[in-house]
């Protein structure tokens, strides 16, 4: 399958609409009472978005999002609107040509100030924890665990924002009922178990390991909802199951093109980031694709 040779959507600016906020990845608008999500094709690796966008990947974390949002659906009701451009307020008509397929018209939310983490596999910061103390989170784990192992079951391991932004640190549920309250908790912890169990199940019978994911959510008036961007390649680590090791670090299923890369040239990750080559960036948009396609069972067309 030959990558398209489109160019990256690296920041919108639309004239007369209110930015309400720029992310790493996403930029936000606000549209009368509700939000506009924008997922541009900004990529980050190791906290810095790179120099290089990766073309058409704002349209596979909407499409994706999209697919598990309806997917979810009795699980959890979400912040989705509609994404279909045609029903948009007048005032975003005039950019329906690049809001199309990588937009999504949203509920404006409460966010919760905590990362809902879920991992049914020892990876990451998990992984981290587990060395230093033998659990993640608070939560203690068997000895002799090895990284990339499967957990006896998943745990739910929150994180915060550090001051800076742009690190995620890891919180005891203890932690979290302090920011939130122990029943808003008790309900964020089990919708995110509940989610992981049933998104997870579903990815296997693809061929792919759900190792690790991170939900959003927040409060409107009709009570929690899922909000931000959901099962992405950029918010969860899937593998694929035929190429699953134990024992040591599981080949990134996007990003790894980007991450051999960076590791290459030595970049002391420190701003500025750099930019990518045009292989690194063709190979990862394919990695994009084929995350879409193989959870999906069809091929998105950019
Ligand atoms: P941040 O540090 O803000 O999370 P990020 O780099 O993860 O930055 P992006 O994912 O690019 O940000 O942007 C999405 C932003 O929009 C996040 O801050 C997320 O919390 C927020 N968001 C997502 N859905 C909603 C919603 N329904 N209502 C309000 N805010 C939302
Ligand atoms: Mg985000």
């Amino acid at each position: 399958r030959k990558a398209l040779p489109l160019p990256a959507l690296i920041e919108t600016e639309f004239a007369d609409l209110v930015l309400h906020a720029r992310g790493k990845v996403r930029d936000l608008y606000a549209v009368g009472e509700h939000l506009l999500l924008v997922a541009t094709d900004r990529i980050s690796a190791f906290d810095h978005v790179l120099g290089t966008g990766i073309p058409g990947k704002g349209k596979v974390l909407t499409q994706l999002s999209l697919f598990w949002f309806d997917f979810l659906k009795d699980v959890v009701p979400n912040h989705l609107i509609t994404a279909d451009v045609k029903q948009y307020p007048a005032e975003l008509q005039p950019f329906a040509a690049e809001l199309g397929g990588r937009s999504m018209l949203v509920k404006r939310a409460q966010m919760f100030p905590v990362e809902c983490v879920v991992r049914g596999y020892l990876s990451g910061s998990g992984w981290k924890d587990y060395q230093a103390t033998g659990a993640v989170c608070g939560i203690p784990l068997p000895a002799g665990l090895r990284e990339s192992d499967r957990l006896p079951e998943p745990i739910f391991t929150p994180a915060t924002k550090s001051l800076d932004g742009e690190h995620d640190i890891n919180i005891s549920f203890d932690e979290m009922v302090a920011r939130v309250g122990a029943a808003k908790s008790e309900k964020l912890r089990s919708l995110t178990l509940a989610i992981y169990t049933k998104a997870s199940a579903y990815a296997e019978e693809r061929g792919l390991i759900l190792a690790d994911t991170k939900f959003e959510f927040g409060t409107t008036a009709e009570g929690i909802i899922l909000a931000d961007e959901v099962l992405t390649p950029d918010s969860s680590r899937f593998w694929p199951q035929d190429q699953y090791k134990p024992g040591g670090a599981q080949p990134s299923f996007d990003k790894q093109f980007v991450r051999d890369y960076l590791e290459s040239i030595r970049w002391n990750k420190q701003a500025p980031a750099p930019s990518l080559p045009e292989d690194v960036v063709k190979r990862t948009q394919e990695k994009y694709l084929e995350a879409y396609r193989l959870l999906t069972g069809k091929s998105l067309s950019l």
